[in-house]
């Protein structure tokens, strides 16, 4: 029980790598504030799923690109929880098209809630963490922010620039206790990936080493790793999970 004790805010933890990035550090000993937008009954069950394996959860409300609502959020956990000794980045979305279709709203939308929801997030854990001198932030990128995808220019650039939120903000606290780094998940299997065709999967599987696609359990271990005492001296990182994908990339 290594975060014993320790308050975990996961941003979109009702469902999909989020849902499993809660139940990977509740059994760790955390507490979780389990934060939803739309998905409130997913969230529910998060909840209820960490209870029964005898932790504490709590589930909140916020669209992430609303400054105002990750600010009533933030008080909201601290009210209820504490304040978060760990955040972890999750909530994402896709509004894929080729550029030449692609609407500045596709784009911006895209922006808003993976990149700038990050911020919002990041910006609010961090004063309390650098208060308690100890902090872990680990935000979830993608494979694709670090090579492109033709179809995914806003997600690819929304993700790239988490990578370099996750560095800056690493340069930023490393004296005051608290890591940041970014994991860079490959194709792994929820609803987002649910929705892409048989013969693009087919492709996909062609083009990752180990021929399977991964499990948000993959991502969540990845995330607990990095929040542990062992990952003490580890900063600023992008940890690629994606079966080989993006070896020597
Ligand atoms: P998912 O199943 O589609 O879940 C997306 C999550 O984001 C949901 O919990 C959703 O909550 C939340 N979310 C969306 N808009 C939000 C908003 N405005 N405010 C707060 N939460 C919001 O996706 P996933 O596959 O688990 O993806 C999780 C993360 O991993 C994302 O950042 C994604 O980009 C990244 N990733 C996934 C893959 C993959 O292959 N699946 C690969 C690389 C990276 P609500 O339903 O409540 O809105």
């Amino acid at each position: 029980m290594e975060l014993e004790e320790k308050i975990a805010l996961v941003t979109g933890g009702g469902r999909g790598i989020g849902r499993e990035i809660c139940l990977t550090l509740a059994k760790s000993g955390a507490a979780v504030a389990v934060n939803y937008s739309g998905s409130e009954a997913a969230a529910l069950e998060t909840a209820r799923l960490i209870e029964e394996l005898g932790g504490r959860a709590v589930t909140i409300r916020a669209d992430v690109s609303d400054y105002a609502a990750c600010e009533a959020m933030f008080a909201a956990v601290e009210e209820q929880l504490g304040a978060p000794d760990i955040l972890v980045n999750n909530s994402g979305i896709t509004r894929d098209n080729l550029i030449l279709r692609m609407s500045p709203e596709e784009f911006s939308d895209v922006i808003n809630v993976n990149l700038q929801g990050a911020f919002h997030c990041l910006k609010l854990a961090s004063k309390g963490m650098i208060k308690k001198r100890w902090g872990r932030i680990v935000n979830i990128a993608s494979i694709v922010g670090l090579i492109g995808n033709a179809g995914q220019a806003n997600y690819a650039a929304s993700k790239a620039g988490i990578i370099a939120l996750t560095k800056s903000a690493a340069r930023e606290l490393a004296g005051r206790g608290v890591t940041v780094n970014a994991i860079a998940p490959g194709f792994i299997e929820t609803d987002m990936t649910a929705v892409l065709s048989e013969s693009v999967r087919e492709q996909m599987l062609g083009n990752i080493p180990q021929k399977r696609l991964g499990l948000p359990a993959d991502i969540a271990a990845a995330a607990a790793f990095l929040c542990s005492g062992g990952a003490a001296y580890i900063t600023g990182q992008v940890l690629a999970v994606d079966g080989g994908m993006t070896m020597g990339g």
